[in-house]
């Protein structure tokens, strides 16, 4: 495509919503991804291990694939794309045999909860969050400050929000449970980004990822992540615009404080006619793709020390049947956590932020074979996990990645006995690996950088660019790294698009 209206630097779920939100609405778009074979970022899939078993190499659940304001308007599952739930949406395990589990069914809350007193709780608490989930994500995930969502929230829903949620993850749980089975789950989503449990104001988030999966769940789409990320292609061609790999931007063009197109590696110049939307990360937008006279001095000094999350280490195998998970529930469950308490999570959180690499590793486990067979061959089964790490090691990952990998394996096998035997191949991707496959993975960040308070709403990425635009006109930053930040809902790419739009105009 020769001169399009707007280039979109990267295909991750927001590069590609705000391709297509741009396209529908009639322009002419051209998404650049620099992987050499395909889209997606982080939302890709691959046979890691084996001939068909097809592994997701970076998000496997999708709690907003529901209710993401961006995918419901572009209509996901009438383009053909399948949203599959197991029995449970997570399971929280422990040595001594103690569980509790998210579900989306309302007897299975109550009943799977740590105790008939914690079900209880958490089934009310269920109740209250489906009453107000659609307002709520609308408030937190629309261009900032969003404030109708907030009126139709109202002020009784308000008031239970802040009393609920102006705390850490930890504080949150330990006001509404009484089980140490149950007072684990809402601080172990805070880990999901390096939200521990005793950290300022880390409830919100946590909230947000344990009650959505009470209603979306954790969802997976049918064949693997790639299919929503083919789907989105798809409907972008639909709508004329167009996706090139192997296509890495190596710079912004600016003429008189406006981008006019980008440079590729190759040296090829491409010239947008309304303006360039990237989907990088903050730093790599404004200290490599930028040239220093584009950008003021303050916003590269605060770039050049941005707060990255934890690191991420990433592993997936190949089974020859499910994990026999000890705890029964938790051979149902999409998605087991392994962490023993909320003083677990915080120790693991400590070390990590110390620069260690952990001993007792918490892991997400996902278990996408039990809602999705299609994803291994008949009898086999894929299994997920991914641990935080430190992002960086004096010595470099390398050294590490083997023994941390069998320490994940000895996590997995003291809660599930007989786990190692169902091992038909591993692979993994230490931090370094996963930036290597994806330049947004600072240090296996899968967050978009730090998801503490202080970097959301108008910190994010930095002060006053929460709106997506940039000191450059024509230049804005959709990627996880704007507001709303980590997950896949599309909206950072969604609100970009429009505000673009609106620009252009
Ligand atoms: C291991 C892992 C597990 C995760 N699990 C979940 C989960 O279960 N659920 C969930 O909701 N989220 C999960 N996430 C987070 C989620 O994947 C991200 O929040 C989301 O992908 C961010 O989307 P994005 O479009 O901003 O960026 P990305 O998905 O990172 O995509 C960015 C794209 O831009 C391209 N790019 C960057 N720079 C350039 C350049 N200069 N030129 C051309 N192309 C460029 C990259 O190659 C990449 O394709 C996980 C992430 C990881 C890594």
């Amino acid at each position: 495509m020769r001169d399009p209206d707007f280039i979109v630097i990267g295909s991750g779920p927001n590069g590609l919503v705000a391709a297509n939100v741009l396209a529908r609405r009639g322009y002419r778009v051209l998404v650049l991804e620099a992987h050499p074979r395909r889209p997606g970022g982080a939302v890709a899939s691959e046979e890691l291990t084996r001939p068909g078993f097809i592994h997701d190499v970076g998000a496997g659940f999708f709690s907003f694939g529901r209710s993401s304001p961006a995918f419901r308007e572009l209509e996901l599952e009438a383009a053909g794309l399948r949203w599959v739930n197991a029995h449970f949406e997570s399971c929280h395990p422990a040595l001594d045999g103690t569980y509790a589990c998210i579900a989306r069914d309302p007897h299975e809350q109550a009943a799977h909860f740590g105790s008939p007193a914690d079900g209880a709780a958490f089934a009310a608490l269920a109740r209250f969050h489906a009453g107000v989930e659609r307002n709520l994500l609308d408030a937190l995930l629309r261009p900032f400050p969003a404030l109708l969502p907030l009126v139709k929230l109202g002020v009784p829903a308000l008031a239970r929000l802040a009393t609920l949620l102006l705390r850490s993850s930890g504080g949150l749980a330990r006001s509404l449970f009484e089980s140490e089975a149950a007072r684990r789950v809402i601080p172990s989503l805070g880990l999901h980004v390096d939200v521990g449990p005793e950290d300022t104001l880390g409830a919100p988030l946590a909230y947000v990822l344990g009650l959505t999966a009470t209603t979306g769940g954790y969802a997976v789409p049918v064949g693997g992540a790639r299919a929503l990320t083919n789907t989105l292609v798809t409907m972008l061609e639909q709508h004329g615009g167009h996706l090139m790999l192997g296509a890495e931007v190596t710079r912004v063009i600016v003429r008189g404080g406006r981008a006019e197109g980008v440079v590729l590696a190759n040296g090829e110049q491409i010239r947008a006619r309304l303006g360039v939307l990237a989907d990088t990360s903050a730093p790599g937008l404004y200290l490599a793709l930028l040239e220093r006279k584009d950008v003021p001095r303050w916003v590269r000094r605060r770039m050049r020390r941005f707060e990255l999350g934890f690191g991420t280490f990433k592993l997936d195998w190949a089974l020859s049947a499910p994990v026999p998970w000890r705890v029964e529930a938790a051979r149902r469950s999409a998605v087991v956590h392994a962490a023993e308490s909320i003083d677990d999570l915080t120790r693991f959180a400590r070390e990590v932020r110390s620069g260690r690499v952990p001993e007792q590793p918490y892991l997400v486990i996902g278990q996408h074979t039990l809602a999705d067979p299609s994803r291994a061959p008949a009898g086999g089964h894929t299994l997920y996990a991914y641990s935080r790490v430190p992002p960086y090691l004096p010595g470099g990952w390398h050294k590490e990645a083997e023994r941390f990998a069998d320490r994940v394996e000895e996590r997995i096998e003291a809660l599930a006995p007989g786990f190692r035997q169902t091992i038909l191949a591993r692979h993994y991707f230490a931090p370094s690996e996963l930036e290597a496959m994806d330049a947004n993975l600072l240090g296996g960040d899968l967050g978009g950088g730090s998801n503490a308070w202080y970097h959301q709403l108008v910190f994010r990425p930095v002060f006053p660019y929460f709106r997506y635009r940039t000191p450059v006109r024509g230049l804005y930053l959709c990627s996880s790294y704007a507001h709303p930040g980590a997950g896949v809902h599309g909206m950072c790419g969604f609100n970009a698009a429009q505000i673009a739009a609106r620009d252009a105009a």
